[in-house]
């Protein structure tokens, strides 16, 4: 079998989409994961260059899913070399206008799928990692700044930050090397509805490049930390923002 086995979470569309084609174009051999949309992944499968890629499936949220789940990636890649935790949800769920339960179920959602879900996937996937492996996770800017709509969004994401400092030393003694990208507003179907005007207009103003970055920019920050070369950016969290907020 030729290239690595790279498992992708949540694959069938936007960032994740765009990673497991960019592995694909690299001559990797990709395992996209999806929740329910089985027939986007399988479309994504029969588009993807080369050959051996399969199609996985798992809620996040559900720890026996993501067990079953990576152990099948592993069984039909012939074993992990690089996970990339890219699944993850947006919540609508500002605290001055939620129900205590609707306020609990929020929070609870959120961390089950952004954080726990990822942390389950990494242990599940670690379990067939070879020494070399390589682990991505997909945080966000909401774990830097304020998330006033979704501030378990931006927890969650912060928290994932430092679950990857916590495993880059955990890990490299394994030879793996854990990295994390946190993109801002990236053009996919969970901004679709910020961006358009006039708030998108706004987002876009942020960068001096006027405008958001696409899934495929984040592709490939996400390949490089996934390279052999980049052991030592083992522990880094990559800011990928075109240049916003820095005035
Ligand atoms: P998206 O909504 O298009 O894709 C999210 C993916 O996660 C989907 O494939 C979805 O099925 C999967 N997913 C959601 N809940 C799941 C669950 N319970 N179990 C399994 N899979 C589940 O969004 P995207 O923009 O491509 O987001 C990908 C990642 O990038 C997310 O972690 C997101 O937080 C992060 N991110 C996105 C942006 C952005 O502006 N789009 C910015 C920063 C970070």
């Amino acid at each position: 079998m030729s290239g690595r086995g790279v498992l992708v979470t949540g694959a069938s569309r936007g960032i994740g989409r765009a990673v497991a084609a960019a592995f694909a174009g690299e001559g990797d051999r990709v395992a996209i994961h999806h929740r329910d949309s089985a027939e986007q992944a399988r479309q994504l499968l029969g588009e993807l260059p080369g050959q051996g890629h399969t199609v996985v499936q798992a809620d996040l949220a559900h720890p026996d899913e993501v067990r079953r789940m990576a152990d099948t990636a592993a069984e039909t890649l012939g074993g992990i070399d690089v996970l990339v935790n890219n699944a993850g949800i947006f919540l609508h769920h500002p605290i001055t206008e939620l129900s205590y339960e609707e306020w609990q179920a929020a929070w609870r959602r959120t961390l089950d799928v952004n954080l726990v879900g990822a942390a389950n996937v990494t242990w599940c996937a670690l379990q067939h990692m070879p020494a070399g492996g390589r682990i991505v996770n997909v945080s966000s800017r909401g774990a830097f700044r304020g998330e006033p709509d979704g501030p378990a969004y931006g927890a969650a994401k912060a928290g994932l930050n430092a679950f990857g400092q916590s495993l880059a030393i955990a890990l490299a003694p394994r030879g793996i090397a854990v990295a994390t990208v946190a993109p801002g507003f990236v053009a996919t179907d969970m901004t679709n509805e910020h961006l358009k005007p006039p708030r998108g207009d706004e987002i876009r103003a942020q960068s001096p490049f006027g405008r958001v970055a696409e899934p495929e920019e984040i592709a490939a920050a996400v390949v490089y930390l996934a390279s052999p070369a980049a052991e030592w950016a083992s522990g880094a969290v990559l800011d990928l923002n075109g240049a916003s907020y820095l005035r």
